[in-house]
């Protein structure tokens, strides 16, 4: 109730009593209510001098003329002296001179409705250092209270300073992102860049803001989206950085290989923002280990791969063999291919492996694998063979791709290739066992004549390791005289009489009983044995014709000569040896040449030829029809006889093609002046074609096996007459 109220209520009331007790009442009440509101002022005044010391903002009063007329208490925290010091003070004075300007401009400027006036300026704490204070202006110049600008200033030194220290980080960032010499990328949690860098782009062969937003795993070689999967799970999962090695698709389509190392970028909540990922261009480290890994497995020359990877195949495909068919292994090897080496030199005998390996190649299904296995052997794996026929089929293929010429910078080689096959049996086996298999199924494939195929079987196996048990018991054989000849007669076809003797070789073994000489020629060939056994065959032979001889008959006796004795340099020498203490009539002497032997190196044997004849003896070209003569050579060879194969005696009457070779050899022999000798002559039919034929000597079971001298009798010419049959 006011004052006026109570003295109106007294009035009411009636009667002066109650006025003057009112008026008492009212003056007390006054005075005490002034006491109230004085305190109650200096308790706010007290408050607002507190706030506004400890309060972080500055608030001062700015008059029109720019002089500082109040500054609350906080100054002395914010500025670091009493507010005092500054009253009186004009504004601009206390800043700094470069930002005088703008806050005699922010002072100056008329207040627009509502808008706040602000401005930033620098003002000089106690100690001498700048601060950068915020102002803001709010017009009270109307206001008799005030009369001037009211400023509230807050000290923003440190935010600023912390703004502008994040700016620059997230600015260092920025360039270190964009001119990494690394790819880098911001992958949002959505798998998709957010932001990718030049370089990356550039590895791509791509636009960065084609990237920005395209999905990861797009640009992700398929092969590989399990382990760019794996490694975000990593990340996400915890693992502070992960390094995965994965294909990225260039945009030409080759695939990148990059080493990713990716990191994990949290909001200030703690949860995941994205993904930073580093990305290193790995192409040519990985190309370069690919390389050795490929050198490791492979064969330099030919760029087949070699042994090694090759056992590692057949081992994979003894393992896991399907139900369609067996893996089959083919051993290729050249045939004498160690004369192109030797007499073109390395660098041709190289040029021809990588021919041969062409052909090969061209030859192979894309599903077998074709390896070089050493030197002059192929190896090729066929999976999937369902019979031993395929196999041949197979390989015979194989044997017809090589045997074609091929052109080298030093002229045309002819080469063939002898292969041998196994098939896996079904049973535990091991590559070695296998590749050991066709290995001598190779070797059996040489010894039936080269330039052919031959598949495993158990009993060439029995053989192979009976051949190379034979090398080491011949060397006994000839000291302990387990060597003897045998003759077979050769007739004349003119008077039907034994005109002489083949001598043919024997050995007698000690458990194996009589064992002919194509169980252990060629052995003896390989080891070198077959050079002085050739000078026992000679010597034996001889002395067998001498005896004959001197017991009046005069028979030529035909001993074989192997390769390798007619490459042998003491061959004439031991030959001349033999003749002079045999005491035998040299022309008596005929010696057999192989054509095949004969053509092998030509212009050698040429030589050795001629100082053979020099010596008297006579010389024959054995199997003649089987190698590919050439006439020249044919003429300038001293020989005096040709020698039909019995492989062409064998059809003559019967087969056209026969007949026609017997034919031809026969009339070429004649041409060349030369005797032709039929070996084989095993019917009388082909005995009467051979006489139509006009052959002068024959040869075959017709008239005899080959036998121990005594067989034939003292005097063999005479007793032996056939022919009148
Ligand atoms: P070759 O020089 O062609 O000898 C002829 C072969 O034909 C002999 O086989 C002989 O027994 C066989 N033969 C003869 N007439 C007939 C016939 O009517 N029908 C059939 N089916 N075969 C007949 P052999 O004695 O087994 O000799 C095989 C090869 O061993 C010889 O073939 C020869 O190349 C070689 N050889 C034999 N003795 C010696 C030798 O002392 N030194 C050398 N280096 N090689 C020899
Ligand atoms: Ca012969
Ligand atoms: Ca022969």
């Amino acid at each position: 109730m006011g004052t006026a109220e109570l003295m109106l209520a007294g009035g009411f009331v009636g009667g002066t009593v109650v006025t003057a007790a009112l008026l008492w009442f009212h003056e007390r009440r006054t005075r005490r209510g002034l006491e109230d509101v004085s305190g109650r002022l200096r308790r706010a005044e007290a408050r607002t001098h507190t706030l506004l010391r400890e309060s972080h903002d500055v608030l001062a009063v700015v008059a029109a003329d720019a002089t500082i007329t109040y500054l609350s208490p906080g100054a002395e925290r914010v500025l670091g002296a009493s507010a005092t010091a500054y009253v009186g003070a004009p504004l601009p004075s206390l800043v700094h001179p470069d930002d005088r300007g703008r806050i005699a401009a922010a002072l100056a400027a008329p207040v627009t409705g509502d808008e706040e006036r602000r401005a930033e300026f620098r003002i000089r704490h106690r100690d001498g250092h700048w601060l950068l204070l915020e102002a803001t202006v709010d017009d009270r110049r109307d206001d008799p209270s005030f009369e001037g600008l009211v400023v509230s200033c807050r000290d923003v030194s440190e935010r600023r300073h912390a703004e502008a220290e994040l700016c620059e980080a997230h600015e260092r960032f920025r360039s270190a992102f964009e001119h990494a010499p690394i790819g880098m990328a911001l992958v949002g949690l959505d798998g998709r860049f957010v932001r990718v860098n030049r370089a990356l782009a550039q590895m791509l062969g791509r636009a960065e803001d084609q990237l920005a937003g395209a999905s990861v795993l797009t640009l992700t070689h398929p092969e590989d989206h399990a382990a760019a999967h794996d490694g975000i799970g990593r990340v996400l999962g915890g693992d502070p950085s992960t390094r995965v090695e994965q294909r990225l698709v260039h945009v030409d389509g080759r695939p990148v290989w990059v080493a990713v190392t990716m990191s994990l970028v949290r909001d200030h909540m703690g949860g995941p923002r994205y993904l930073v990922a580093q990305v290193e261009d790995v192409t040519e480290r990985r190309a370069s280990g690919d390389r050795l890994a490929h050198q490791a497995i492979h064969d330099p020359l030919t760029g087949l791969p070699n042994r090694v990877r090759f056992v590692e195949q057949l081992h994979d495909a003894l393992r896991h063999q399907s139900g369609g068919g067996r893996p089959a292994v083919l051993f290729v090897d050249l045939d004498h291919f160690q004369v192109v080496n030797d007499s073109l030199g390395h660098a041709a005998g190289d040029r021809l492996l990588v021919a041969v390996a062409d052909r090969l190649r061209a030859a192979t299904r894309p599903t077998d694998t074709l390896a070089r296995f050493t030197g002059d052997e192929f190896t090729i794996l066929c999976e999937g063979v369902p019979d031993e026929a395929t196999a041949v089929e197979l390989a015979n293929r194989v044997s017809n791709a090589v045997a074609k010429p091929v052109t080298l910078v030093e002229g045309e080689v002819y080469v063939t290739a002898s292969v041998g096959i196994a098939l896996a049996t079904g049973e535990l086996e091991t590559p070695e066992a296998l590749l050991r298999n066709a290995d001598v199924a190779m070797h059996h494939a040489k010894e039936l004549g080269r330039a052919r195929a031959d598949v495993y079987d158990a009993h060439a196996h029995d053989r192979a390791i009976q051949h190379l048990r034979t090398g080491n018991e011949l060397h006994r054989a000839l000291e302990r005289h387990e060597l003897l000849m045998h003759y077979q007669p050769i007739l004349s076809l003119e008077t039907g009489r034994v005109s002489g003797f083949e001598a043919l070789i024997r050995w007698q073994h000690p458990e194996r009983g009589l064992v002919g000489p194509d169980e252990f020629v060629s052995r003896a060939e390989e080891t070198g044995l077959v050079v002085p056994i050739g000078v026992f065959a000679l010597e034996a032979s001889c002395q067998q014709a001498v005896r004959w001889h001197q017991r009046g008959a005069p028979v030529t006796i035909s001993v074989n000569l192997s390769p390798r004795q007619l490459a042998e340099p003491t061959l004439v020498d031991s030959v001349a040896a033999v003749l002079g203490h045999t005491g035998i009539d040299p022309r008596l002497v005929w010696l057999e040449i192989t054509e095949s032997t004969l053509m092998h190196d030509a212009e050698s044997a040429v030589r050795t030829l001629s100082a053979l004849r020099a010596l008297g003896v006579h010389l024959s070209v054995d199997d003649f029809g089987t190698g590919y003569s050439s006439m020249t050579y044919l003429k300038r060879f001293p020989v005096e006889s040709l020698k039909v194969d019995r492989s062409f005696i064998d059809g003559l009457g019967r087969d056209a093609e026969d007949s026609a070779i017997c034919t031809a050899v026969v009339s070429l022999a004649h041409a060349l002046g030369l005797r032709a000798v039929a070996e084989g002559v095993e019917t009388p039919e082909q005995l009467a074609e051979l006489r139509t034929l006009g052959c002068e000597l024959a040869q075959g079971y017709l008239f005899g096996r080959p036998a121990p001298p005594d067989t034939w009798g003292a005097r063999p010419d005479h007793q032996l007459a056939f022919g009148r049959r």
